[in-house]
């Protein structure tokens, strides 16, 4: 998630020889990082995410603010919530969002078996798929809970692990002030904001996106989906 350091400038005879291995290095990271496209980075764009709905009260919530702005977001749901409210998600994909697999009842992946990782992934691709005509391909890790094994698991399930990086902690309910300065404070070109539609009590969350959507549009930025399909 981070960007290559251009700053890092090594002293001596073979510092140009070194810099452009830094460089080449640096370039090879971007690529392999897909939560952050590269062309995020150059353009004033900002990937807006919602996790752990649908939920029957603050989803629509979410959704008719998005629309009021003419934003677009990536919605990662929840399979069981899915399975409750089939009628909310298939809202979110007629709307023109992106709604992609966070697990199917929120576990630490990191600590699954093989075959029960692959049913947090697969029951909740078929409930999505269900709603929206669409499987997800990308999978966000509950609690961001990834290792080497998880991301491997994912990629054998045709999935590409997307996290974030400006996070609120609006979960945690700081008050909707608090939420506003910490995502206005920290965007910037090519950010994937996590924010949550599910999951608790998220009235903050929804009294604080008319500030973000408002402000980031008067700063010149675009909101994008993440490249999902
Ligand atoms: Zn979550």
């Amino acid at each position: 998630m981070s960007s290559p350091r251009a700053a890092d400038r090594p002293r001596g005879r073979r510092a140009a020889r070194f810099a452009v291995g830094t460089l080449v290095a640096a370039a090879t990271a971007v690529v392999a990082l897909p939560a952050v496209p590269a062309q995020g980075a150059a353009a004033k764009v900002v990937y807006l995410t919602f996790d752990d709905g649908p939920s029957p009260r603050y989803t629509p919530q979410v959704l008719s603010l998005l629309s009021q702005y003419g934003v677009r977001a990536t919605f990662f749901e929840i399979g069981q919530n899915v399975a409750a409210n089939p009628e909310v998600t298939r809202q979110v994909g007629a709307q023109g969002h992106s709604v992609q697999n966070h697990s199917w009842s929120h576990p630490d992946l990191r600590k699954l078996s093989k075959s029960a990782f692959q049913y947090q992934v697969s029951a909740t691709d078929a409930r999505i798929r269900a709603q929206t005509g669409t499987t997800p391909s990308c999978l966000r890790p509950p609690y961001g809970g990834v290792n080497g094994t998880v991301r491997s698991a994912a990629a054998g399930l045709g999935k590409s692990v997307q996290l974030w990086s400006v996070d609120p902690q609006d979960w945690a309910r700081p008050g909707r002030a608090a939420i506003e300065r910490r995502v206005l404070d920290a965007v910037k070109p090519g950010s994937v904001v996590l924010l949550h539609d599910g999951g608790g009590d998220r009235g903050q969350t929804v009294a604080a996106l008319p500030a973000i959507l408002g402000t980031l549009k008067s700063r010149g930025y675009t909101f994008a989906l993440l490249p999902c399909r």
